[in-house]
């Protein structure tokens, strides 16, 4: 493994393999483009021939050429793997032959399947009502022809019959198409008398369906009762319905470049959704929102709007999603449908057309949204109103991250409940938080969260950039700096401090301080984040002498001292309040001499 990826490493060169995603210009020993992952006018986007790596400055995304396919590709490792390596001409050997052989077969079975369908709905009889339904509900023939859209007919073994000439029954019922009768021991088609939307991955490989009840008897269940409106593939090797958004595949690079993806409920509304222009919709197709999905997404886009159904259903859903994509700290936004008679995207594309593309990309703040719904919802000129409001409100108050967005909404809050700001920060003090994780940037950098994983923060790596360009600054920092840096940064600032002090270390290149960085195993698990700053030394301090070198070095530690004195506060903040309710002078006494010549430090 480890070997092939070296032999990829070799034979791929970085700047052919991203010069062929975006145009990169030269620029001194590195090449620059406009970033393909975030939206700008000038370029931020790095390319270092030298150390084959590429850096985003603006985004800060970067890595080595299997980052950048994981990236640009949206796909995981693996997958990134096998990319490059047939690019290079690497051959890799299988993990395990017959479970891979077993996946191509079942590939092989969907779309073979999926093909099926789209002839029935072209060439039979109940095919054609079908499509015609399909017209009558306003889909073009573009439409049905992009998402492949089919029809399985009204019998219990029309398909499994057609794929029994290539396939054993054990397969087709992994492939999820056919079901085993429990008495007889027989198997019969999964899907019947149903309109088919083939659900892709990432790749636009067919992976499983979901159908949609059409023109359906009594005798598609054995005791006549109402068929269900929707029937889906079930979990098979190839599909992991936690893993799959349906419509992505068409519409991930329409995320990117929009910088936001729409989540709508059903197959129906992406396809009219992209139909009429809103390309960057997709939908949870047969689950409840994952966490896996929602993974997905943020490879794309850190922006994600909702627009789920206007009843009750889709309100208990918004809720859950917004819930479950500000624990992934995206930045959440609800697009209501306000209109009598139209409940979903499909409604509305229906009847407005292209109009929807602008309504799709005018998103309201979440919590404007449930500000607004709850006031409406809830009378707080009552007491009981009031206590509701609050239930409703504060949890989702206490769950927003920046503080001075918080604030707004706590003024908001206090107005609509005509109460004191103070009050409501009092009771956001007894509010568990929604969310159960927080975001890097609220815990403050260089206090905890780097100590643990050993990496560097983005204004350490600044300063490393700093030594790399002049190692000699590394006996300039102060003494009152040092609780605030990492360990990770402390050891490096070190190393380079006794190195710059060693007759025997040459220096005659100006490069001796990255290679002795690189070149010592103990910084081995962070030399993405020294080849980056090397990157950063180039572009960001190439033409500046010492004396601006020392003046950037000086005001990057004291941001990192601030923040961490910042963060120290706010946490000794709780431990005071908690002392004042515990009555516990002694300890209140000491956290507020501390708190206060913190806050002294801070005026420094
Ligand atoms: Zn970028």
């Amino acid at each position: 493994m480890e070997d092939n990826i070296s032999k990829i490493k070799d034979r791929v060169d970085i700047v052919e393999l991203i010069g062929g995603y975006v145009k990169l210009q030269k620029a001194g020993i590195n090449y620059k483009a406009r970033c393909p992952f975030h939206n700008e006018k000038t370029g931020s986007f790095f390319v270092s021939p030298e150390r084959q790596i590429w850096h985003c400055f603006g985004c800060g995304l970067g890595g080595d050429i299997f980052g950048f396919i994981r990236q640009i590709e949206g796909v995981e490792f693996p997958e990134a793997l096998r990319i490059l390596a047939a690019r290079a001409g690497v051959e890799l050997e299988p993990v395990r032959p017959e479970f891979q052989n077993l996946k191509s077969r079942l590939y092989e079975i969907c779309e073979l399947s999926a093909k099926f369908f789209e002839k029935q709905l072209h060439e039979s009889a109940t095919g054609k009502r079908a499509l015609e339904y399909l017209y009558g509900r306003g889909l073009t023939g573009e439409s049905i022809e992009k998402f492949r859209l089919g029809f399985a007919p009204d019998s219990w073994r029309s398909l499994k019959d057609f794929l029994g000439r290539k396939f054993n029954s054990n397969e087709i019922r992994d492939a999820g198409l056919s079901v085993r009768r429990e008495n007889s021991g027989e198997d019969y088609d999964r899907f019947r008398s149903r309109i088919m939307f083939p659900i892709f991955d990432l790749n636009s490989q067919v992976v499983g369906f979901a159908g949609r009840v059409f023109e359906t008897g009594s005798k598609d269940t054995a005791a006549g009762e109402t068929p269900a409106k929707y029937v889906n593939s079930p979990q098979t090797p190839i599909y992991d319905k936690g893993r799959i958004l349906y419509g992505l595949n068409h519409a991930k690079m329409a995320i990117r470049q929009k910088g936001r993806c729409v989540v709508v409920e059903g197959n129906m509304d992406v396809i009219m959704s992209h139909q009429a222009g809103a390309d960057n919709s997709v939908a949870s197709s047969g689950t409840a929102f994952t966490d896996g999905q929602l993974r997905l997404i943020k490879r794309y886009t850190d922006n994600l709007d909702l627009c789920f159904d206007a009843d009750s259903a889709g309100a208990i859903a918004l809720e859950r999603g917004v819930d479950l994509a500000l624990s992934h700290g995206l930045n959440v936004g609800v697009i209501p449908i306000d209109e009598e008679g139209i409940k979903d995207p499909a409604d509305y594309v229906r009847k407005y057309g292209d109009r929807w593309t602008e309504i799709a990309s005018k998103s309201v703040p979440f919590m404007a949204y449930f500000f607004d719904l709850s006031k409406k919802v809830f009378d707080t000129s009552t007491a009981l109103g009031k206590k509701l409001f609050a239930q409703k409100i504060l949890p989702l108050v206490a769950s927003i991250a920046n503080k001075i967005e918080q604030s707004h909404w706590v003024a908001e809050a206090a107005l609509a409940l005509k109460v004191k700001d103070d009050f409501i920060y009092s009771e956001l003090a007894n509010v568990k938080a929604r969310r159960s994780y927080t975001p890097e940037e609220a815990k403050g950098e260089a206090v905890t969260a780097h100590e643990v994983t050993g990496a560097l923060s983005p204004a350490e790596e600044d300063l490393i950039s700093l030594l790399i360009k002049e190692p000699c600054l590394a006996g300039s920092i102060p003494e009152s700096a040092i609780p605030f840096l990492s360990s990770t940064f402390k050891s490096i600032a070190e190393h380079l401090k006794i190195m710059a002090g060693d007759e025997s270390v040459k220096k005659d290149r100006p490069d001796w301080a990255v290679k002795t960085l690189t070149g010592n195993p103990v910084f081995s698990p962070i030399s993405m984040n020294i080849e980056v700053a090397y990157l950063k030394s180039d572009e960001l301090w190439k033409d500046r002498n010492i004396e601006h070198l020392e003046e950037e070095f000086k005001n990057i530690l004291c941001h990192i001292k601030r923040k961490g004195i910042m963060a120290k506060l706010g946490s000794l903040e709780y431990d005071i309040k908690g002392a004042e309710k515990a009555c516990d002078k002694t300890s209140l006494a000491k956290l507020l001499a501390e708190f206060s010549s913190l806050t002294k430090e801070l005026v420094q």
